[in-house]
């Protein structure tokens, strides 16, 4: 007797077949079993499927039922590995349903690589060695002198929690959820996040919880936080991280652990919302409103989304954290009587300052955050970089041996080069943008295709020998910097120092950490930087963090700009006075040309909930996510025509389709428009808005639009298009 299983299987040839093939298989193989099988020439590896086979299986031609004689053997399972639960499998097909792609593209992605190059045995082989090695660990440990391992962590296990941490944590046993930790920097989220894992690990002998963060890169405190607390007690194994910077075979080590229930702890990046795993009965998703949380290639997926509906899907608590939750979160989490879905837990205070105690919030609030204070640029020297108050200020944190953060967004020295005799300028022959001038290796470099060059001697033009640069980087800043600040001392004499860290300080593996304790040790007293050192640090001496030009995120033509604007500024703020002896006089400084701007208002008094009101009564005014539902769909071709034809002719064509007809009503389609950055490395880009008021309508149609999108591909005015994509509730706009 022969089987036939549908089997699941990423292939770019069969992107388009989104169910599975079939496969002949001496025994029945339960759904979930990873296989490998033949296509073509090639052997790939697969996962058996629940749904059944394709109807439109290419190599089936149209004679349906498929000729078993034509039907390929599996050519082997790997049933060493137990097979992935119900519930992954379900995860997958929402998640390729809901971002239209293919299942097998989700599925195959959400695996670690290195599952299809080893063998059954040597499969089997790891994953009994993950086993075997938490018990030994667990053994061990338990043998050890309690002391010790107490002297070896680098924070006490027990410290008692503030009352609003505990009535955190109470509300979150009492409920089911979804949670949003609302919780000012510094207010211990974390403390929270480990308290709630510790007492799920406490009372049930298997759950396991997996904790995402935004970038695992950034936040080895993190984990060194969970290791120190779980390792003693559950084994160092217990913890594993899951990130695209591992190695396959690290990612593979975790990834059995994961699935075979040694791990009870999962720390990850986005990807880990796919981990497996079978015990999976908490979710935390930190910083949830990072856009690092959003994927963007293949299927574009939302980790944190995806968090709340696998937390549905496995009966886990979700957890969403953050002090500047995203607007969709938070609108979610209004009283529910208003029709909130997620419950709000707030932690309003800082740890460490008289706080709580206090009975009023905002004078809490304002005493242990930074006090925010305005530079009204239109009545500073015209063209200043750094204004003569702000200048002040950070001379005197430097003589009093305190630390200041200068954040720009803009890395290298100069953002153009321009000829001052003739129009030139140090334009990306490959794309639409400027080539930045870097000072340190005397480049100008393409920051959206890489492409580098030496900075010319004279204008490649006119052969001007004066060619400056425009604008200003971290790089110039950094230079500006020490020359203003030459003459100020530290308390010890020694000259000021100043250490810069941006994405061109950091390449090299460990920069960043080196530069980090740096500024720990308290040798630095001049952070330059773009965001990358606001986000998450825990800096305890800074007491003065500085924006030197937050300006153009107000009058952005993406809608979510002030949004991530006022995030990165709370971030930012929330890094000066984290050390409570110091948190009196932390400042944050601003220097804009409208000083008056709301977000602004909202920023001095740490509002925001205002900031949060008045921004979604404006997208209520507009119709606006979370009001209404997007899709982007994005096309690259040799030519914008070929783009935007591509794009303009299926837009046109979907009245056409039987199945759209009456969602159509419920449908806004755009024209199609160049990208902000239309051409980057001599490809074209346009894409185009899809908007509706109904979730549901939206999906349907995408999804029967998408084969329209398909067949127009080979459509003549397309000729020229190279590859296009569907960005469900897109981001970037
Ligand atoms: P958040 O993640 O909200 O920014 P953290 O969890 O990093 O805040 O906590 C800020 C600091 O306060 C950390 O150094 C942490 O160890 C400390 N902390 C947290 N909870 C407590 C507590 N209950 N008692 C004393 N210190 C605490
Ligand atoms: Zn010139
Ligand atoms: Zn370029």
């Amino acid at each position: 007797m022969r089987y036939r299983v549908p089997v699941l299987l990423h292939t770019p040839a069969y992107s388009q077949v989104a169910l599975a093939l079939s496969y002949l298989s001496p025994t029945l193989l339960a759904p979930g079993t990873l296989v490998r099988v033949p296509l073509g020439q090639r052997e790939l590896m697969g996962v058996v499927w629940d749904t059944p086979p394709d109807p439109g299986d290419s190599r089936a031609a149209s004679a349906a039922p498929l000729d078993p004689a034509k039907l390929r053997p599996i050519a082997a399972v790997l049933d060493g590995v137990p097979p992935l639960s119900a519930n992954w499998r379900k995860l997958i097909d929402f998640a390729a349903a809901y971002y239209q792609r293919a299942a097998g593209e989700v599925a195959l992605a959400a695996l670690p690589p290195q599952l299809r190059d080893l063998s059954t045995v040597q499969l089997a082989r790891r994953l009994k060695r993950a086993k075997t090695q938490v018990q030994a660990t667990r053994n061990g440990q338990a043998e050890r002198p309690q002391g010790l391992i107490q002297a070896a962590q680098p924070l006490p296990i027990f410290i008692a929690t503030s009352p609003e941490q505990t009535s955190a944590i109470d509300q979150f046993h009492a409920n089911s959820g979804p949670f949003l930790l609302f919780g000012a920097t510094g207010s211990g989220k974390t403390e929270v996040y480990m308290r709630c894992t510790a007492d799920l690990l406490a009372t049930q002998g298997t759950a396991q919880a997996l904790v995402m963060v935004p970038e695992i890169n950034l936040t080895p405190q993190l984990e060194a936080r969970f290791k120190a607390r779980f390792g003693a007690q559950y084994g160092e194994d217990a913890v594993v991280s899951l990130h695209s910077g591992m190695t396959p075979a690290q990612r593979l080590k975790s990834w059995l652990a994961a699935h075979s229930g040694v791990a009870r702890i999962v720390l990850g990046t986005r990807m880990s919302v796919f981990a497996s795993m079978p015990q999976l009965q908490l979710i935390i998703v930190d910083e949830e409103h990072d856009p690092s949380y959003k994927s963007h290639e293949g299927a574009r997926y939302s980790a944190r989304d995806l968090a709340i509906y696998r937390g549905r899907l496995e009966g886990a608590k979700v957890m969403l954290g953050s002090a500047t939750p995203s607007l969709e979160s938070w609108y979610h989490s209004r009283p529910q009587s208003e029709g909130g879905r997620y419950q709000r837990l707030h932690m309003p205070s800082r740890i460490g300052g008289t706080a709580t105690q206090a009975q009023d919030t905002a004078a809490l609030i304002s005493a242990t955050l930074p006090q925010v204070r305005r530079v009204d640029m239109n009545h500073q020297p015209k063209g200043c970089v750094i204004s003569p108050p702000l200048l002040d200020a950070i001379v005197q944190r430097v003589t009093r041996g305190e630390q200041s953060m200068v954040f720009l967004n803009r890395r290298g020295y100069a953002p153009v080069l321009s000829c001052g005799d003739c129009d030139w300028k140090s334009s990306c022959p490959h794309c639409s943008a400027y080539r930045v001038f870097h000072k340190i290796d005397r480049t100008l470099r393409c920051h959206h295709c890489g492409f580098t060059e030496r900075v010319p001697r004279a204008c490649p033009d006119c052969g001007n020998l004066d060619i400056a640069p425009l604008g200003r980087g971290t790089e110039r800043l950094e230079e500006l910097l020490a020359a203003l600040l030459a003459d100020s001392p530290r308390p010890d004499g020694r000259p000021v120092n100043i250490v810069r860290i941006d994405a061109d300080t950091t390449r090299f593996k460990g920069a960043l950490e080196s530069q980090l304790a740096q500024v720990h040790a308290g040798e630095v007293d001049v952070l330059v930087g773009t965001q990358m050192i606001a986000k998450g640090h825990d800096f305890r001496r800074i007491t003065l963090v500085a924006a030197l030009n937050p300006d153009n995120a107000l009058f952005s033509s993406d809608f979510r700009a002030p949004e991530r604007l006022f995030g990165l500024l709370m971030q930012a703020a929330g890094r000066a006075g984290r050390d409570a002896s110091q948190s009196g006089h932390s400042e944050m400084w601003l220097q804009t040309f409208h000083p008056t701007h709301p977000l602004f208002e909202a920023l001095k008094h740490h509002d925001y909930p205002a900031f949060a009101e008045s921004q979604l009564h404006e997208r209520q005014q507009a119709g606006m996510p979370p009001f209404s539902f997007q899709a982007l769909v994005r096309a690259e071709a040799r030519t914008q025509e070929a783009a935007q034809a591509f794009l303009n002719l299926a837009r046109q064509a979907a009245g056409t389709l039987a199945q759209a007809a009456t969602m159509l009503e419920h449908i806004t389609l755009y024209p199609a428009v160049p990208m902000g950055i239309q051409r980057v490395a001599n490809i074209e880009r346009s894409q185009m808005l899809i908007e509706s008021a109904s979730r549901l309508a939206l999906q349907r149609f995408l999804s029967v639009w998408q084969a329209l999108l398909h067949s127009h591909r080979s459509l003549p005015e397309c000729r020229g298009l190279l590859r296009w994509a569907i960005d469900v509730d897109p981001l970037l706009i």
